[in-house]
């Protein structure tokens, strides 16, 4: 069947699960097209605009990514917003399958008195800012006061407590924005709090997987312990910055300034552990602590959204509802990454989901389970997104504006100096 030789397949996300689910459909099918759809001008979802500045080694997988949408048979539309744009009943009318694998783009809020105070971030928004995410560019936070409390100790926490942390000419030669550095140079921040509701032994750090916990928890104490030597030790003694970990402890109100314009504080609920184990829940003693700090930063989570109302979502765990990646009930729909799984596991997990997914598409297209006969693919998408005004960034664009950056950074030694206008990289572009 028609199927069978050209399938004409999209992915809605450019991220990790957008593109090895692109890269496993091109390898394990001959004829396969795969057309990937992102919202943001640029592709490559977290590895851009999540990943440290300072884990350069992490954004390797870009080449693969960058092979991937070089093949003949994949394309990129960047600057299209699935859900607004076009419908997924309309890429589902133009293609045999579609995958859903749009990440996870909100934030988990504290909901606690205070939340809303200058001064209050979500890391999520925090790490968008300086990783040069449009959307977060307004941001400038405050970096006057001494001290910084991060709700929350998972990795996104670690890496915002580094980027506060690190001496700014540490961070000089990385991707950083130049507009973030410049307000990290003037930080007056010294000590930052890592606050969590649990203890030692159920942090989500996650070291190079599969690693036992045992030895986390080993690492986490040595690293809290142990005496800096050689260089580091210099440099902290003139930074005189530190850092500490908060164990029981669960944010009850963010407390504001005499003048109540901004967070000067934060009230934690001393917890103790009922249970044992990983499953052992934090529950309050009554007791509280005040700590003051002027910046509150909640790393609790990151949290998808529901992205069209023809596809079911479980708003209580925040995925889409999915056995194997088929979503259910919805023939020829799927999904990878974040979104099928929830907000948590680093690329290497995200690739290994988004394989399985792809596995489970081809399984369906060998047994006759999608839509038979031709499907447009693009071609239909092209009409209706020109119609609407819409002009997509293809990958060679995206090439274009990669060199711009590339150049941009030359000057001072980083491998890029981020655009950061949408509609500069426009302009760039000739549009
Ligand atoms: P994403 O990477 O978020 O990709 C989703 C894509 O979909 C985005 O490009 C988004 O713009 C796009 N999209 C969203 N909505 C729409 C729409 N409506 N229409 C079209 N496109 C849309 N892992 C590591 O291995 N090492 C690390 O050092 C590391 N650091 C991290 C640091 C942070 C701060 C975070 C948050 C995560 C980090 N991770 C790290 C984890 C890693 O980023 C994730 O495992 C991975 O990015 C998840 O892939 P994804 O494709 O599901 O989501």
């Amino acid at each position: 069947s028609t199927q069978e030789q050209t399938p004409q397949i999209c992915v809605v996300g450019s991220g990790p699960a957008g593109f090895y689910t692109a890269q496993h459909l091109l390898k394990h099918h001959t004829q396969a097209r795969v057309d990937i759809y992102e919202k943001q001008l640029v592709p490559f979802g977290l590895v851009r605009f999540g990943v440290a500045p300072d884990h350069p080694e992490v954004k390797n997988v870009i080449h693969t990514f960058t092979q991937t949408a070089r093949s003949d048979r994949c394309a990129f539309h960047g600057n299209v917003v699935v859900g607004r744009d076009v419908t997924v009943p309309e890429l589902r009318e133009a293609y045999h399958a579609v995958v859903l694998s749009y990440g996870a783009e909100d934030h988990r809020a504290m909901e606690i008195p205070g939340e809303e105070l200058p001064g209050v971030f979500s890391a999520r928004a925090f790490v968008g800012w300086y990783n040069g995410l449009p959307e977060n560019q307004e941001l400038a936070p405050d970096l006057s006061c001494d001290t910084a409390v991060i709700l929350g100790q998972g990795n996104v926490a670690l890496d915002v407590a580094r980027i506060l942390l690190t001496p700014p000419e540490h961070l000089e030669k990385t991707d950083i924005t130049e507009a973030s550095l410049g307000l990290l140079r003037q930080s007056r921040v010294k000590t930052v709090w890592i606050v969590g509701r649990r203890g030692p032994l159920q942090v989500a750090f996650t070291i190079k997987m599969p690693r036992p916990r045992k030895r986390l928890a080993e690492l986490l104490l040595q690293t809290a312990t142990e005496k800096p030597g050689g260089e580091d030790a210099a440099r902290q003694a003139v930074a005189a910055r530190a850092w500490g970990l908060r164990f029981f402890r669960s944010p009850q109100q963010v407390l504001p300034s005499a003048d109540g314009r901004r967070a000067a504080g934060i009230r934690l609920a001393v917890t103790r552990l009922e249970g044992v184990g990983e499953t052992a829940r934090a529950v309050p003693t009554g007791d509280t602590e005040d700590l003051p700090c002027g910046l509150v930063l909640s790393s609790i989570g990151y949290k998808s959204r529901p992205i069209d109302p023809s596809v079911p979502f479980d708003p209580k765990l925040g995925v889409i509802p999915n056995m194997e990646g088929r979503v259910v009930d919805v023939p020829g729909l799927y999904c990878s990454g974040w979104v099928k799984r929830g907000p948590t596991g680093v690329i290497g997990t995200t690739m290994t989901d988004s394989f399985f997914t792809s596995q489970t598409l081809l399984q369906d297209l060998k047994a006759g389970l999608l839509p038979s006969g031709p499907r447009p693919g693009y071609a239909a998408i092209k009409a209706l997104l020109s119609s609407r005004g819409i002009q997509p960034i293809s990958f060679s664009d995206w090439e274009k504006l990669d060199a711009e950056e590339v150049s941009r950074g030359q000057g001072t030694g980083k491998p890029r100096e981020k655009l950061l206008d949408p509609l500069e990289m426009l302009r760039l572009l000739g549009r």
